[in-house]
């Protein structure tokens, strides 16, 4: 069922828990945004298709197909609208990342209705907002980002980013060599304030570096944060 008020646009919600469904929805709609609820995985992915959402709010354990398996289609598809997820259990990040699917964040149950909304607002900033540190190329080491055009290369060949990989890259080469701590990385990249015990930083550093491999120009500082250098 679709509530018709897309001020902010649409979000699809694929959630099977009626509850929870529920909560979303309330919360999405009182900020502004359109919201369309489907309750099995089949269902959630043709709507993704057929409605074209601003967002994307997938549970992981779905009837039908799991929430990874709708976000991994609509990536194969070419089609890079941003995706948070539901998780269950807090240990289910590391996979749901490490899997490549280009999630650009997640929530873990049971969350604060909340907090889920300023994730979608805030990965919709990231996404429509002028891209981080919008200039010329930077180039350090082997790895050349440029902002213009969002596109990131390693030894002149392209990487795969997701939004919100690139804009914690870019973040960092912004800046090269200041140690950004994590709570400064999730208000600069992410856009929301601090939010005690999320693995969402570290998560992503692990994704760009794998993406990056050895040219990578990420480096950890222990006990601080995370660099960029060459
Ligand atoms: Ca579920």
């Amino acid at each position: 069922m679709t509530v018709d008020n897309p001020r902010r646009g649409l979000v699809l919600v694929v959630e099977d828990e009626p509850s929870i469904a529920d909560l979303v929805r309330l919360y999405l709609t009182r900020d502004g945004f359109g919201v369309h609820v489907e309750r099995d995985g089949v269902a959630g992915l043709a709507a993704a298709r057929r409605l074209r959402p601003v967002a994307c709010v997938l549970d992981i354990a779905l009837p039908g197909l799991a929430g990874t398996e709708i976000c991994r289609r609509l990536r194969e598809a070419g089609d890079w609208t941003p995706v948070i997820f539901l998780t269950a259990r807090d240990d289910e990040v590391d996979r749901i990342v490490g899997l490549e699917l280009g999630a650009d964040d997640y929530v873990t149950k049971p969350f604060s209705p909340r907090e889920l909304v300023a994730r979608v607002r805030a990965v919709l900033r990231r996404t429509a907002g002028p891209p981080a540190g919008a200039g010329q190329p930077v180039v350090l080491g082997r790895v050349t980002l440029d902002p213009g055009r969002r596109a990131v290369t390693v030894d002149g060949g392209p990487v795969q980013l997701t939004s919100t990989e690139f804009d914690l890259l870019a973040y960092l080469m912004g800046r090269p060599g200041r140690v950004f701590t994590r709570d400064e990385l999730l208000a600069g990249v992410w856009g929301y304030a601090a939010h005690a015990g999320t693995r969402t930083v570290d998560v992503h550093v692990a994704q760009v570096r794998a993406k990056l491999g050895p040219a990578s120009v990420i480096r950890t500082h222990r006990g601080v944060g995370y660099a960029a250098d060459g």
